[in-house]
């Protein structure tokens, strides 16, 4: 790239890797690691961070949709790929042309899924996912056995694991996670009673650092290996390194007079003469637009509040604080900047949202920058 782009994450990729190594280390040998890099390695760019992952010792890849998984084969990698979301029977076909391992929800998709693999010619592994509280898709475990009893039916398809997914394991109470993994141990314990299954899994990135009973066979962190807490409520002693920085460039400052609004609603009036300045980033980019007045973004060091609401494809900043803001000037919106740090959780609560969805909300238009490895 010859010019370097006004908006651009800076994705480290060593941070991956150390990351990656990190939880392996933490879960031991007995386990299994498989990177979740759904919806785009949350924003971070999967197919780099995927290649990452596995080059530091992940052996699988995990994503939620067949089309994430067919992103991952065409850039030509060959690790097993699991799909974790719910997919209507019309996918299949390329689920199994790409050899992508299918969590199987029900029957009329484990049918589609076994004519394909058919006509294939061949077998192609499945998981179930063990629904023990997320209340989204998977079996009860009431209709567990008679589910694979259906599945195991079908010769084309072999049944390789079960699943479950926690609703609280990032809360301080335990509880309920506890309750969902004793409740899937006693559904796998009574299945495995009649099947064969190979691998049983559970643990998102918060058990990883807080329930070390639940990792099984496999654990499948997300937002750890992005160097991201789940929340402020788990154990940080895994020292995780974030990944990605979200850089954009200063374009026009000058000073508007006691009165004058700025951006759409005129939601900000200048109460005195205010420096501002402008940064080409905005929704469309993937800043949330309640970062409105609120938010604010490094300049040289230091602190500018974002002035106005945010629009499509700008901000404005107040830099009057700031000595020397000029055109070009680099401005940080996630990461840090000399002595000072913008978190994707500081950026979460100006947004009332959480870090996954500060980091997964940055759109394509963003130049993804990889740097490391
Ligand atoms: C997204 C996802 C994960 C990863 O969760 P994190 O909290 O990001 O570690 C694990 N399992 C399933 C089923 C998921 O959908």
């Amino acid at each position: 790239m010859a010019i370097t782009p006004t908006n651009f994450a800076v994705i480290d990729l060593d941070a991956i890797a150390y990351n990656v190594a990190a939880l392996k280390a933490r879960v031991g040998p007995g386990a299994a690691l498989w990177a979740v890099v759904k919806a785009n390695a949350y924003g971070h760019g999967a197919v780099p961070v995927a290649r990452a992952a596995l080059a530091a010792g992940a052996s699988r890849l995990a994503v939620a949709r067949i089309r994430e998984g067919v992103e991952l084969r065409q850039a030509g990698i060959e690790a097993p790929i699991l799909v974790m979301g719910y997919h209507l029977p019309n996918e299949a076909e390329a689920a199994v042309a790409h050899d992508l391992i299918m969590t199987v929800n029900d029957v009329a998709f484990a049918r589609a899924l076994d004519d394909q693999a058919r006509d294939a010619g061949k077998t192609t592994p499945i998981h179930v996912k063990v629904d023990t509280g997320m209340g989204r898709f998977g079996l009860l475990p009431e209709e567990l056995l008679d589910f694979l009893e259906s599945v195991t039916r079908f010769p084309h398809l072999e049944l390789e694991g079960l699943w479950t997914h926690f609703a609280t394991a990032d809360e301080p109470d335990k509880g309920f996670a506890r309750q969902q993994f004793a409740m899937f141990r006693y559904a796998a314990f009574l299945a495995r009673d009649r099947f064969e299954i190979p691998m049983l899994h559970a643990a998102n990135s918060a058990a990883i650092l807080d329930l070390p009973e639940t990792y099984l066979d496999a654990v499948r962190p997300g937002i750890a290996i992005y160097g991201l807490y789940p929340s402020g409520e788990v154990s940080m002693d895994a020292a995780l390194r974030p990944a990605l920085t979200l850089v954009s460039h200063v374009g026009r400052v000058r000073t508007l007079p006691p009165g004058a609004s700025v951006s759409y609603g005129r939601a900000f009036i200048a109460r005195r003469h205010t420096r501002v300045a402008l940064l080409p980033i905005g929704y469309g980019d993937g800043i949330h637009r309640l970062l409105s007045n609120r938010g604010q973004v490094l300049i040289r060091g230091q602190r500018a509040p974002i002035i106005g609401r945010v629009c499509m494809d700008n901000i404005m900043v107040d830099v009057s604080a700031i000595e020397g803001v000029q055109e070009g000037d680099e401005a940080v919106l996630i990461g840090r900047q000399g002595d000072e740090v913008i978190t994707a959780e500081e950026v979460a609560a100006w947004a009332q949202t959480i870090n996954y969805e500060v980091t997964t909300a940055l759109m394509p238009r963003v130049y993804r920058d990889f740097r490391g490895r």
